[in-house]
């Protein structure tokens, strides 16, 4: 009896002695440092979480966060959906009768995006769709603070066209084709 007593005496000392020892340590809150700091990863006493959203973390320059679209420089050539192995992107594309524009690097369009959409709730930020693209206009940026209580929220459309210029689009495209059959069958 007087045994056990002893020993829940001790396991409660030990036990408080921690406590404390975390209080006092906890008079010191952890700085975000820069991540080009030799000592980014070096253990910190204390607090080890900082007052986010009023103190964030420094992140790597080449971070995999929020996917990005510069919709002109898109050639809307799929390569990125069909890389995608989540299948969160979703192309559609409107063939044009003519070459109707170039990107930034020169490449010239000859599709319309119909729809662009990207559903950032299921992608893993694998960066795949970043590396096939053929202009570099899909990019991961280093905006990470996206929550919302909306899954649907997360799904971000990149096309710019209105509903009555994808009808437009869609049927000058099929009255080009059916000229064409009609030119071959005379
Ligand atoms: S980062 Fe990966 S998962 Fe996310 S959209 Fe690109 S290819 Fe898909
Ligand atoms: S790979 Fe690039 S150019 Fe092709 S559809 Fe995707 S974002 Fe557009």
């Amino acid at each position: 009896m007087l045994k056990t007593t002893i020993q829940g005496l001790l396991t409660a000392v030990k036990g408080l002695t921690l406590t404390i020892k975390h209080l006092f340590a906890a008079r010191t809150a952890r700085r975000s440092k820069d991540i080009k700091d030799p000592n980014y990863f070096e253990r910190q006493d204390g607090v080890t979480t900082v007052q986010f959203p009023k103190e964030k973390m420094s992140i790597p320059e080449v971070a995999r966060y929020q996917l990005d679209v510069e919709i002109d420089d898109c050639i809307v050539c799929d390569l990125c959906a069909k890389a995608c192995p989540v299948d969160c992107i979703t192309i559609e594309s409107i063939k044009a009768t003519e070459a109707i524009g170039k990107t930034s690097d020169g490449s010239v369009k000859r599709l319309y995006a119909a729809q662009f959409d990207i559903d950032m709730a299921k992608c893993m930020y694998c960066g795949l769709c970043t590396v096939v693209c053929p202009t570099e206009c899909i990019t991961m940026t280093n905006q990470y603070d996206k929550s919302t209580s909306k899954l649907t929220d997360l799904i971000y459309g990149f096309a710019e066209m209105s509903e009555q210029e994808i009808v437009d689009r869609k049927a000058e495209w099929t009255k080009f084709q059916a000229e064409k059959e009609a030119a071959k069958t005379k």
